[in-house]
Order: structure tokens, then sequence, then C-alpha cells
């Protein structure tokens, strides 16, 4: 089957529109026409040199929704016609990690996703006779792409595709870190106030959330925020170190969870600081640069304060996205105002510029 799709043939070069051969669905696979992918920073990542688990050339993309087209043998939850949004965190349902409530990993087809192939240890992606190599094992910013069954999370179909893609990273990854962490009333931090951070903002609204801080350098996302329920806002760049001191004279002495959205090291710090003694939480969401390090008091923590980290916001795949897709439908959660953008395939390249500059919160690629 022929594809339109974006392809990174090697770091620090614009992206190719080009149209590939996608091969059948394997068995356990499915393919999935994409409808809309929107751009995340784990794919600029990629794109810049700087992601561990990229071969090139790759199909980037991480943040679809589609419909599934096609099934391979062995697929047995899904068939042609079904709503799907590609994960990039599987869920195979019956590993240790996945029979545990403690986690929302799964580690099953971690080895070949991170080779960029699929479970057989090929890619299903070809252009010119060569093989082009999945991403995160999800690569949405192909027409059609090929995912494996534990890997798609199969949605209602009154959802509109080309909003709840969101739910593919950035939307999820937020809401559910906020939905897990955080208790009625609590006061809360966000560092960073980008795609991840204001999705933590709307998630501690409907959490309960009485106070919610946001954090950042510039005051270009502060009217989305208040209109996702941030209640008071730091200028990080006019307030430098203060900004510790300033959360908790906001919250009587210390933030009840603080969210860590911009893989800062420093940042994390702050994180922690801001957290009230004795129970505070700081949540590390953003990606920190290869092979950084972060440095706490263990007093800090000895005395109570505890630093998580959470992936995909904690919530397994197949079997939690639909909650949250729940709460969009109900008009609990809002997906429009952050999708600053919409783009078609071939303009690709200037929707990472817009991500580049911060000029997007979420631009969203549409297929059709
Ligand atoms: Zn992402
Ligand atoms: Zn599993």
């Amino acid at each position: 089957m022929g594809s339109p799709a974006a392809i990174c043939f090697e770091p620090n070069r614009p992206l190719a529109v080009e149209t590939v051969r996608v091969a059948p669905p394997g068995h356990g696979e499915a393919m999935v026409e994409i409808v809309a992918s929107g751009l995340c920073h784990t794919d600029l990542t990629a794109l810049d040199g700087v992601n561990a688990t990229s071969v090139y050339p790759l199909i980037p993309g991480h943040e679809g929704a589609g419909r599934v087209v096609e099934v391979g043998e062995g697929v047995i939850g899904l068939a042609p016609g079904d709503h799907v949004i590609p994960l990039y965190g599987p869920e195979c349902m019956h590993c240790r990690m996945c029979r545990s409530s403690r986690t929302n990993l799964c580690w099953t087809i971690k080895p070949t996703r991170d080779k960029g192939v699929m479970p057989d240890g090929t890619a299903r992606f070809s252009w010119d006779t060569a093989p082009v190599h999945h991403f995160m094992g999800t690569s949405t910013l192909s027409r059609y792409t090929v995912v494996p069954e534990i890997a798609l999370a199969k949605i209602r179909k009154d959802a509109p595709l080309d909003k709840v893609c969101l739910f593919g990273c950035g939307v999820t990854t937020g809401v559910g870190a906020a939905l897990s962490e955080i208790r009625e009333g609590d006061a809360v931090a966000v560092f960073g106030l980008g795609g991840i951070g204001i999705n933590v903002i709307q998630g501690a609204r409907l959490a309960g959330a009485t106070t919610i801080i946001g954090v950042d350098i510039t005051d270009r996302k502060n009217e989305l925020a208040r209109a996702y329920g941030m209640t008071d806002f730091i200028n990080a760049g006019r307030e430098g170190a203060k900004v510790v001191q300033a959360i908790r004279d906001l919250t009587a002495g210390g933030a009840d969870v603080a969210f860590e959205c911009t893989g800062i090291v420093p940042v994390m710090r702050q994180a922690f600081d801001c957290c009230h003694p004795a129970w505070g939480t700081a949540v590390l969401l953003g990606v920190e640069p290869p092979g950084a390090e972060m440095g706490f008091p263990p007093v800090g923590v000895r005395y109570g304060r505890t630093i998580r980290g959470s992936y995909f916001g904690g919530v397994k795949g197949r079997s939690g996205l639909g909650r949250l897709i729940d709460f969009y439908m109900d008009g609990e959660l809002d997906l429009d105002r952050q999708i600053t953008h919409t783009l078609a395939l071939d303009q690709v390249n200037r929707g990472f510029d817009l991500m580049r500059t911060g000029e997007s919160v979420r631009s969203v690629i549409h297929f059709e």
C-alpha cells in the first residue's frame, strides 16, 4: 500500500514528505489509517538526533488517531472500522507489569520498538526499496501505519479523531498525572506551561485542586492556562531564584504536589524544594537531557517529601484511556483551545518550527 508520510532521513535535516510503501500487518498487528496526528516535543528529539531510540531513516509521530483498515493473523480484539489511538506504551495485559496495579508500563515489545521495528524484527515501511524505521512503535505521521494490537487503544466511535489524537501523548500525560496525584483541596504548582503543563492544569482543576500555580519563563501561555484553571502565575524569568519562596508564600508553606514539565534538572530541584515538608510530592514529567543527574538533600525525603515520576500519566493505555476520553466527551476537558494550529502533512516542517519558537501549544496534522 502506498502512503504519504514524513520521513526523517537523518537528524538536523528537514522532514521529507514522500510516498512510502506499507507492508500488510503481520501476526498480531493491525494497519491503521491515520486521520490526524499532533506534533509533540519527543518527535523533535528524534529530528534533532538526541533521542536514543531513533533509528534512521524513520517516520516520526506518536500522537495520532485513526481507523483500523486491516488486521493480521491472530488479532482478536480489533476489526476493520474500529477507531483507535496508537500507544507508544503498549498494554499486553499478561506480563507482570500489566498485572500490577503499581505501574502502567509494559515492556513486552520494548526491545524491538526501541530499534524501530515490529516484534518480528522487521519494518513495515519502505521507500525506494530500503526499509524505513518505525518511531516509538507508532509512526503516526504516515497516512497508513502498522501497529501491534497490544499497542492500539480502541476508542468510542463518536469521539472526533482530529481532536482526541491528543490523548496519544500530551493530554493523557498531563491530565493522567494530575488525576492520580492530586487530592481535592490541594495546592499544586506546575513548572512549564507547554503541551504537558497546561494539561496538568486542567487535570488539577478536574481533581479538585483549589490553588493551581503556573510557573513559566514567558507570559505567553497565561491566558490559556487561566482558562484551564490556573489561579496564580509566577514568571520565572522575572522572579529567578525567588520562585520557590513565592510558591511557599502562596500555599501557606509549600505545595501539596508540584509537577515538573520542562525536563530542566535545576527546575526539577525547584519542584522538590517548593513542596510542603512532611508530605509534598514532586512529580517529574519532563524528559531530561541524556545522562543528566539530579541532586537533593536526603533529609527532605526522610522528613516525608516524595519524588515520583510518571510515564503517559500513569494511564494503562488500552484499559484506561476510555475514561479520559469520556471526560472530554462530557465537556470536562478541553482540547480545542490548545490546538493552536491545524496543518496538512506537507506543512509538517512548519509545524515543528512553530514548536521550536514556542508559537504553538499544539499543532495537529490533518490527513483528510
Ligand atoms: Zn509526546
Ligand atoms: Zn504487559
